[in-house]
C-alpha cells in the first residue's frame, strides 16, 4: 500500500487506466464498472490512488458479504467484549475531551472519547471537522421464485443502460438472506436516481438478467444521499484522528471510504488513545470470547 501510494498521481480512472496501456475494451466492458461498483463512484471522479487500492483490494480478496446481513460484523465485535461494554440507540448531543452528554442517558465521565460517527454527524459534535461531499446510493431489493441463473455472479453494467450500476441474486451468495424457495436480487443505481427507480430498475434487470421480471415482488428501495464520501485527489488516505490529547475521531471520512478505510482509521486511533493514556501494548491483550456464529 505504501509503494503504491508513494507512485505519482495519474489522471483519476478511466484516463489513468489507459495512460498505462490498457485496452480500450478491457477499460470499458470490465474496469470502468467494476470501479464504479467498488468505489460507488459512476463518474469514476475518484482519486488514481483511492482507484489502485480498490482494484488491489478487489484482486487480493474479491468481493464478499457478511453471512446474515451487514450488521454481523459489528455485533461480533461486541460479542467479543466484555458484557455491556457496548450501549446502542444512545444519540450523543455533545462531546468533550472528559464527558459525553447524550440526548436520553444523561453525562458520562471519561478519560477520553473517539467519536465513530458519520462525517456529517461528526462535524456538528465537532465544529469545524471537514465534511465532505457525498455518493449517493440507492438499493432496491426484489423477490422472486423463479431466480436467474446467474449463481453468485454480480453483474455490472458495462452498457452504461442504466438506471443500474450492478447486481446480484445475493441468496446465491449467501443462503441466509432468503427463506428456502425464494432468491433475493439486490441492486444498486448509483448518482441520482431517475423519477420512478422502482419501474426503471424492474424494466433494466429484465435486461440484464435476460429474462421477464413482471412477476418479481420488489421489498425495499432504501435511498442513502450521503452514503460514502467522496475521494477526488488529492485525497487525503490519512487524515488526523488524534484531534487534541482526550478527543479523537475514526469513520470513513478519515481514511479511504469504506468499511476497511473506517476500521483501519478506528486502529489509528486507537493507538493514539492508547499512547496519549501510556497504556501502549494493551491493545490485543484481552481474550476475544468464543464465536458462536461464522462471520
Ligand atoms: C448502500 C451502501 C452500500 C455500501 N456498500 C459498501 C461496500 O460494499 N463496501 C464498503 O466497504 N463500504 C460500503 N459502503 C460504505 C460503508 O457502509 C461505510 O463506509 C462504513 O459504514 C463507514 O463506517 P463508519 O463506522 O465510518 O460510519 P457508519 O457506518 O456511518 O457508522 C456511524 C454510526 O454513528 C452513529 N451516530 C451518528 N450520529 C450519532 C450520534 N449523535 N450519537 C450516537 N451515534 C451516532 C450512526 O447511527 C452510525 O451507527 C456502503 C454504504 C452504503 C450506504
Amino acid at each position: 500500500v505504501e509503494r503504491l501510494l508513494a507512485r505519482p498521481r495519474t489522471p483519476p480512472p478511466p484516463r489513468g487506466l489507459a495512460a498505462r496501456g490498457l485496452p480500450a475494451r478491457t477499460i470499458d466492458g470490465f474496469l470502468r464498472p467494476l470501479l464504479a461498483a467498488l468505489l460507488c463512484d459512476p463518474g469514476l471522479t475518484t482519486s488514481s490512488r483511492c482507484a489502485d487500492l480498490a482494484l488491489r483490494s478487489f484482486a487480493g480478496g474479491r468481493l464478499c458479504v457478511p453471512e446474515g446481513g451487514a450488521e454481523v460484523l459489528p455485533e461480533l465485535l461486541a460479542r467479543a467484549l466484555p458484557p455491556g461494554t457496548v450501549h446502542t440507540g444512545v444519540r450523543v448531543t455533545s462531546v468533550s475531551t472528559n464527558t459525553v452528554t447524550t440526548a436520553e442517558h444523561g453525562e458520562f465521565r471519561c478519560r477520553a472519547v473517539l467519536l465513530a460517527t458519520d462525517a456529517r454527524a461528526a462535524a456538528e459534535l465537532l465544529p469545524g471537522l471537514r465534511v465532505p461531499d457525498f455518493h449517493q446510493v440507492t438499493v432496491v431489493h426484489h423477490t422472486t421464485d423463479e431466480p436467474p441463473a446467474t449463481g453468485a455472479a454480480l453483474l455490472l453494467d458495462a452498457d452504461r443502460g442504466g438506471p443500474v450500476a450492478h447486481t446480484a441474486v445475493v441468496s446465491q451468495v449467501d443462503p441466509s438472506r432468503a427463506p428456502a424457495g425464494r432468491a433475493l436480487i439486490s441492486s444498486t443505481v448509483l448518482g441520482p436516481p431517475p423519477p420512478d427507480v422502482e419501474t426503471a430498475v424492474r424494466m433494466h434487470l429484465a435486461r440484464l438478467y435476460g429474462m421477464s421480471t413482471t412477476r418479481w415482488e420488489t421489498l425495499a428501495v432504501h435511498h442513502t444521499p450521503e452514503a460514502v464520501p467522496t475521494m477526488r485527489a488529492p485525497h487525503d488516505l490519512r487524515r488526523p484522528v488524534r484531534l487534541l490529547a482526550g478527543l479523537y475521531v475514526c469513520g470513513d471520512h478519515r481514511d479511504t471510504s469504506t468499511v476497511q478505510g473506517a476500521l483501519h482509521s478506528a486502529h489509528r486511533a486507537t493507538t493514539a488513545i492508547l499512547t496519549d493514556l501510556g497504556a501502549r501494548g494493551s491493545m490485543h491483550r484481552a481474550d476475544p470470547l468464543p464465536a458462536t456464529r461464522a462471520a
